[in-house]
């Protein structure tokens, strides 16, 4: 096992690490940027170094920082958390030639499905169900037309490195495509520095189910059930709930199989979760994040598993602690993205925090790096925390999940605590009902929320 690992991150994800890394008996080493110094994953940590000034490229995604901060306090291990460095490929390569161990997937599995177009190949050769759509990149406007004709339209030109809903267009009729394809193209080169496009079908009423997955890179995987994250705004995810309420049995053990099987065949290493549309039965296959996801507590929360920790001890060569027998869901759950932004306007809303007031009680979790007299620096995403509600059923989580957002106070900022207090007493969200769209649609009918 590992004696220090230093935590490439901040915030909330941060702290969670450092959890579990306390709870393993393992050392930590928090980095922070100049904007961070009084950060609580600063505070918690055994050690800290500062790694920059507050612009992210100069601190969080400085390699040469880290790897100096690594040599420095004498950390062996690195959790990368989610987004910043945790998708990145050269930098657990560059942590492997100085014999610090990344935790985290194979650094070919993070490239293959990193870039979409290699993932969706890797997919459909795993027997893993696939969006229809071009067997490869797009590279101009009459092949487009051509496998959109295939395809039949709606069809949404997605970019190959794409992230966070961007570099993605949706052309309704022939007339559409050249221009959807220049604007994908554009955004994608803008945002990643890479043009490359694709084809997929455009689904109409789909919801978001993704399946989580532990791989020991030995050929050994389980899967820990699903999460519905189909409320979504601009492509972000907003509420997210296990299992999700539109499916049965049958169908979630059958899709958890394939995914595990195939995760079993790629000898894939650490967490990672394999992400669907579904819509009238099916399952289609949009892409795979090779990290820990800001959602991971949903799962925690019905399997009793510590994701986390788990990461740690496949990283360090250790088996996975359950077999697939041994996993069982049990209850419901439900996770509230609670963001500093203006509730209807979603305009971001850094700054003091004069009053923390966290729910608790049974079922009642919050991971928030937040605290009373913290101030949120305008640098870095707007995530304030993460509010997860355990029940026996989903309308024993729905009940506590109201009382414990109405508990829930944080002052001097704007939050969006009232939406999801709007949410939570919502008819077609009691039932289940809602699709990919529902909450845009939601937003634009209903008009302000109440703050
Ligand atoms: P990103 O990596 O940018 O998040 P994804 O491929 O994961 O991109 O898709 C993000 C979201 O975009 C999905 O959850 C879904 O809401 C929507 N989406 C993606 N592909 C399609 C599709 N083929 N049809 C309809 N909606 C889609």
């Amino acid at each position: 096992m590992f004696d220090k690992i230093l935590i490439a991150n901040r915030g909330e994800i941060a702290l969670r690490v450092l959890r579990a890394a306390k709870e393993l008996g393992i050392a930590t080493v928090a980095v922070h940027s100049t904007a961070d110094s009084d950060a609580m994953h600063v505070r918690l940590a055994d050690e800290s170094v500062c790694i920059g000034p507050p612009a992210a490229r100069d601190s969080y995604l400085n390699v040469p920082a880290l790897i100096a901060a690594c040599e420095i306090t004498g950390a062996d291990a690195v959790h990368p958390g989610y987004g910043f460095l945790s998708e990145n490929a050269r930098f657990a390569e560059v942590l492997g030639h100085h014999g610090i161990t990344f935790i985290g997937p194979k650094a070919e599995h993070i490239r293959i499905m990193g870039d979409k177009i290699e993932a969706k190949r890797t997919a459909r050769r795993l027997g893993i169900p696939c969006v229809p759509g071009s067997e490869g990149g797009i590279q101009d406007d009459d092949e487009a037309q051509r496998v959109a004709a295939e395809i039949g339209f709606p069809v949404l030109v997605k970019a190959a490195a794409g992230g966070g809903g961007r570099g993605m267009k949706v052309a309704r009729g022939p007339g559409d495509l050249a221009d959807a394809l220049a604007t994908a193209r554009a955004e994608a080169l803008a945002a990643f520095g890479d043009g490359a496009v694709y084809l997929e079908k455009y689904l109409e009423k789909p919801r978001h189910i993704e399946i989580q997955v532990l791989g020991d890179g030995r050929g050994n995987a389980v899967h820990l059930g699903e999460r519905d994250c189909s409320l979504q705004r601009r492509h972000q995810k907003v509420w997210e709930e296990g299992p999700s309420p539109a499916l049965n049995e049958t169908e979630r053990a059958a899709i958890g199989e394939t995914v595990s099987k195939a995760m079993q065949e790629l000898g894939y290493l650490g967490a990672g979760t394999v992400e669907f549309l579904y819509e009238d039965g099916r399952f289609y296959f949009i892409e795979m994040n090779t990290r820990i996801q800001v959602e991971h507590p949903v799962t925690e929360m019905i399997t009793g598993i510590d994701i986390v920790n788990e990461q740690i001890r496949l990283a360090a060569g250790l088996p996975l602690s359950v077999t697939q027998d041994e996993v069982a869901l049990s209850g419901h759950a439900v996770e509230c993205r609670i963001n500093a932004e203006h509730p209807t306007t979603f305009k971001p809303s850094p700054g003091l925090i004069t009053y923390f007031h966290p729910p608790g009680g049974l079922g009642v979790r919050v991971d928030s790096a937040a605290y009373q007299g913290y101030r949120i620096p305008p640098n870095y995403d707007s995530l304030v925390g993460k509010l997860i509600v355990h029940g026996r059923t989903r309308t024993e989580c729905l009940m506590r999940l109201r009382r414990a957002l109405d508990e829930f106070v944080v002052d001097g900022i704007e939050t969006t605590l009232p939406l999801f207090r709007t949410l939570v007493r919502n008819a077609d969200i009691h039932d289940g009902r809602y699709d990919i769209h529902w909450l845009e649609s939601f937003l634009a009918n209903e008009g302000p929320v109440p703050t």
